[in-house]
């Protein structure tokens, strides 16, 4: 059989900017990459999108701070852990104020004094530096006081609701996973993470029951820039009449090699309707090798860039970048032996991934 080498990986998040470096690019590099210590950062992001579409070019602290705390809330309500630590006065607040023991104004006052402290500062950095797009800007002289950016400003209407249903998506992933920890389950035993119609849901192991994790096409949308998988064409990724979840090898080969389960994250991937089931769509035949490398690069950037999936996607494919190929190569053998048809692919735009 054909193996050839190993795909290059992609290079990291300069390279995922470099790729399309447009605003909505740079937003999603900030909440995509480096490592989140708390959940602060998410809710900045929601807040500053919650703003934009209110058309604010400035803000002030305390004006900020509801918009912020209301996000935290709703999360805070949900029961699973925002901090990798135990929780900081700030939390504890949000908590007291859900059990009505704190009123709303005190909990704003907190937010401003313990929770904006480092999460102002600390938003535009990526793991080498700081990003060189900014989304606000603070002077020295006024502190209290956020302006915002043009490029913040420019999204579109479809962006902000795009990039507001990636943060969601990665912000309910990475809870759960502090959750896991805090429980003390450990890390040999990550999270295991199957598909159940438009969500990912957690599969059950242990005593755990199953339980929808977040919303499929959200959680997937980041890395391909609301753009098609195969051709690149931008879509909207909010509705599932234009953005298919696809299984990149058919689930039906799934039947002939039962130990394999298509039905995970590293063979599912963001399809447009007419490459997903179009007259010259791909339907249950096996795409192009070339389609087979930029999925095996997907779940490499997946797994370098500290994703919430990480291990579960080593789990299922393997350790390393070799172990992964070699899985999806011999899916690929098993598939085209059995059912032997190849899809050639659509005409591609320019790639954005
Ligand atoms: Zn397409």
């Amino acid at each position: 059989m054909y193996v050839g080498n190993v795909p290059e990986p992609t290079g990291g998040y300069s390279e995922f900017i470099r790729a399309a470096p447009d605003d909505a690019t740079y937003f999603r590099s900030i909440i995509l990459f480096g490592p989140n210590t708390a959940s602060y950062k998410f809710a900045l992001g929601r807040a500053l999108l919650d703003l934009a579409q209110l058309g604010r070019s400035s803000v002030t602290l305390p004006e900020l701070a509801p918009f912020f705390v209301h996000h935290i809330l709703l999360h805070l309500k949900g029961g699973q852990a925002q901090s990798t630590m135990t929780n900081g006065l700030f939390l504890k607040a949000g908590i007291a104020h859900l059990n009505g023991q704190l009123d709303a104004d005190l909990l704003d006052d907190l937010t401003v004094k313990h929770a904006f402290r480092y999460v102002l500062d600390l938003f535009h950095w990526l793991p080498k530096g700081e990003s060189s797009v900014k989304f606000y800007s603070r002077s020295k002289q006024k502190r209290r006081t956020l302006t915002l950016t043009d490029e913040l400003l420019r999204l579109t209407e479809l962006e902000q609701r795009q990039l507001a249903e990636e943060i969601e998506a990665r912000w309910n992933l990475v809870e759960h996973a502090w959750t896991q920890k805090h429980l003390g389950v450990p890390a040999s035993r990550p999270i295991v993470v199957g598909h159940d119609s438009q969500d990912l849901v957690l599969l059950p192991w242990h005593n755990q029951s199953r339980k929808s994790l977040t919303h499929l096409r959200p959680a997937l949308s980041g890395y391909q820039k609301s753009c098609c998988f195969y051709c690149f064409q931008p879509m909207d990724t909010t509705s599932g009449q234009n953005c298919h979840v696809d299984h990149f090898f058919p689930w039906i080969v799934g039947f002939q090699i039962p130990q394999v389960d298509l039905n995970r994250v590293w063979n599912l991937v963001l399809a447009c309707p007419s490459c997903n089931g179009g007259e010259s769509g791909k339907w249950d035949a096996v795409p192009l090798r070339h389609f087979l490398e930029r999925l095996h690069r997907r779940n490499t950037y997946l797994i370098d860039s500290h994703h919430p999936l990480r291990d579960t996607l080593i789990q299922d494919t393997g350790s390393t970048e070799a172990q992964r190929w070699h899985f999806l190569i011999e899916i690929e053998l098993y598939a085209l032996t059995h059912r032997s048809r190849r899809w050639l692919g659509p005409l591609e735009l320019e790639a954005v991934f």
